[in-house]
């Protein structure tokens, strides 16, 4: 390298640090020694430079919006073994998987007893958007509604509001699990009502629509927000077995198995 080149080479690489490419830069020499082994167009030689840069922004940036989106577990889409719930129609969910239901701020009701994978759908698709440049927000809605109480309380309502008001995809998890607080229902139904045409919002309950009215203490306020939640939304009822029961009935079926096989081996006098 002559002394000009070595200065160019100086400069370029400050510049590239000014300019905050620091995966840019600290490729820089790489880039320029296969450029010249390679013999590749000075395009080229800048496209393989600034993709380096692009690929490891994009990877902090989903990062980040999986950091903010506080997904309960890692799940994705594969790890959903279809063949064990039956009772979920799984060309609705591999089509609400293409996200094309966040363009038109459709919502998602996931409705069904506990262990069927509600929570864990919801979550598939939730890291689906996120994967897909959606800024997500995964809460529960006790927690939604504790939330909103303190900020209330504190005089942050119109802030915590608009938090709520900001993903793209808010999924809100467990409805009607727990009788929500006080002013719980009434915060829940504005959360839904600002995000109503304007964003997604995915919920999972184990309330039948048709209770919902009992559930809210509300019937007024229960049918307001399902009107809102309704108008554009997937319902993806899931009535089949509990896949949590079915690992846990598998394992108490393995105890007693190795029991009555123990049981055999000493004898028929201790066989129950
Ligand atoms: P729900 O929210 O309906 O109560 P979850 O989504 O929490 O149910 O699922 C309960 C547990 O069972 C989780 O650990 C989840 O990963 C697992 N699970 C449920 N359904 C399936 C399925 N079809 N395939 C794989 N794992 C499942
Ligand atoms: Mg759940």
């Amino acid at each position: 390298m002559t002394t000009s080149e070595a200065r160019r080479y100086q400069n370029l690489r400050a510049h590239l640090g000014y300019l905050k490419l620091n995966d840019a830069a600290d490729a820089l020499n790489t880039v320029l020694d296969a450029a010249r082994h390679e013999h590749l167009s000075l395009t080229a030689a800048l496209e393989r430079l600034l993709e380096i840069e692009v690929e490891a922004t994009e990877a902090r940036r989903l990062t980040s919006r999986l950091r903010f989106a506080c997904l309960p577990a890692p799940w994705t889409l594969t790890d959903f073994d279809f063949a064990a719930q039956p009772g979920v129609d799984e060309k609705l969910v591999r089509d609400l998987a293409t996200l094309r239901f966040l363009d038109d701020a459709s919502n998602v009701l996931f409705v069904g007893p506990p262990g069927v994978g509600k929570t864990m759908l919801a979550t598939a698709l939730a890291r689906g958007a996120a994967e897909a440049g959606a800024r997500v927000y995964f809460t529960t809605a006790a927690d939604l509604a504790a939330r909103c109480h303190k900020a209330a309380l504190e005089g942050r309502w119109n802030t915590c509001m608009r938090f709520f008001a900001g993903p793209r995809l808010l999924v809100i998890d467990e409805l009607g699990y727990l009788p929500l607080p006080g002013d719980g229902a009434s915060a829940l139904f504005q959360v839904i009502n600002q995000r109503y045409l304007k964003s997604s919002t995915i919920l999972t309950t184990n309330v039948g629509i048709a209770d919902w009215a009992g559930a809210f203490g509300d019937a007024t306020v229960a049918a307001a927000m399902l009107d809102r939640l309704l108008h554009r939304a997937a319902v993806v009822g899931i009535d089949g077995p509990s896949y949590r029961l079915r690992s846990h009935q598998r394992a108490a079926d393995t105890l007693r198995a190795a029991a009555g096989h123990r049981a055999g081996q000493t004898g028929p006098s201790h066989a129950s």
